[in-house]
């Protein structure tokens, strides 16, 4: 594929190039779109071209694209050091932490800038739980803005969750299922409560692993091998925590305990201490497992 498959929309402006802005960007130029990638770390941004290459590259060896549209793809990839460089995308989707001021700070500075993106630009976010209508009324599009919750490796997940906010209008939500659709994903959409579907099922599971460990109730490879033999899961939760980010786990179960209010949801305070050691998973090599660093 060599030019944008949805004629609205042509350019990306993916904010944040970390685990999953990387995997929504190649995604994207993937599929023909361009992009435009920033991050606040040019470390990370670099990291984030080389990860992108590679993903694209296993493709290729695979037999699923042609050399030329690997170089073609990354032709699309533009990173971007300022978010200045947003100003002419047709649509925005952020990927920074799940830190409810940090995503409102980066779609007011957006707004805010010297010459911000249209006035009908869809903004989306892929929080895995922040309310996305207390998202839109940071902004002046609160109709304009959506949810767009990929899953961890974007490449390979099929599925989008679309959430919608209290004000989000049709015509967004169908932009982002469209938008979707032509990733080749499958997108559901669901109303915006605290984690969604998705998050509101998993976290509690993980965290609930994650009780049995500090408990004593049985090791990592143990808790993991119940779930997988015994419910048929392909990874177990442990084994998923790492990919997700235990970071990413904890900011996900804050957000359900204070949204909810609901003791049910209150983080283990094992997972605390490990995040607070550092140990995030596969991405610090080391969470209840230990990896290999690239
Ligand atoms: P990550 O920590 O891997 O990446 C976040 C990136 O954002 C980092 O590279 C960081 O440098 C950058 N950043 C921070 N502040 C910024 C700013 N103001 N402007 C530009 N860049 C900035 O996190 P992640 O796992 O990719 O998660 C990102 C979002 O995606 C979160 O909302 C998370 O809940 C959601 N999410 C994560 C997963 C997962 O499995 N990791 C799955 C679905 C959704």
């Amino acid at each position: 594929m060599t030019e944008s498959p949805n004629p609205s929309i042509r350019t990306v402006g993916v904010v944040g190039a970390g685990t999953m802005g990387h995997g929504i960007a190649q995604a994207l130029v993937r599929q023909g779109y361009s992009v435009v990638l920033h991050d606040l770390s040019p470390k990370i941004l670099k990291g984030a071209v080389e990860k992108i290459a590679r993903g694209l590259g296993r493709e290729v060896e695979k037999g699923r694209l042609k050399e030329e549209e690997k170089s073609q793809a990354l032709s699309r990839l533009k990173t971007a050091a300022r978010l200045e460089e947003l100003a002419p995308v047709d649509f925005v989707l952020e990927a920074v932490p799940e830190i409810f001021e940090l995503k409102a700070e980066v779609f007011r500075s957006l707004e805010t800038l010297p010459q911000p993106p249209r006035a009908e630009v869809v903004f989306a976010s892929n929080t895995s739980s922040i309310s996305i209508t207390q998202l839109a009324a940071q902004t002046r599009r609160p109709s304009g803005f959506v949810g767009m919750h990929f899953f961890n490796p974007v490449p390979a997940m099929k599925l989008v969750e679309i959430v919608s906010g209290l004000e989000t209008s049709p015509e967004t939500v169908q932009a982002a299922t469209d938008l979707a659709v032509s990733l080749g994903k499958s997108p559901i959409r669901v109303n915006d409560y605290p984690g969604f579907v998705s998050n509101r099922v998993l976290m509690p599971m993980i965290n609930e692993a994650v009780f049995c460990l500090m408990e004593g109730v049985a090791e990592p490879r143990a808790i993991d091998g119940v779930m997988k033999l015994g419910m048929n899961h392909p990874m177990g939760p442990l084994e998923l925590a790492d990919l997700i980010g235990l970071d990413v786990c904890l900011d996900i179960l804050k957000v359900l305990h204070e949204g909810f209010r609901d003791s049910k949801y209150r983080p283990c305070p094992l997972l605390e201490k490990m995040v607070n050691a550092g140990w995030l998973g596969r991405k610090t090599g080391r969470g209840f497992y230990t990896y290999p660093q690239a």
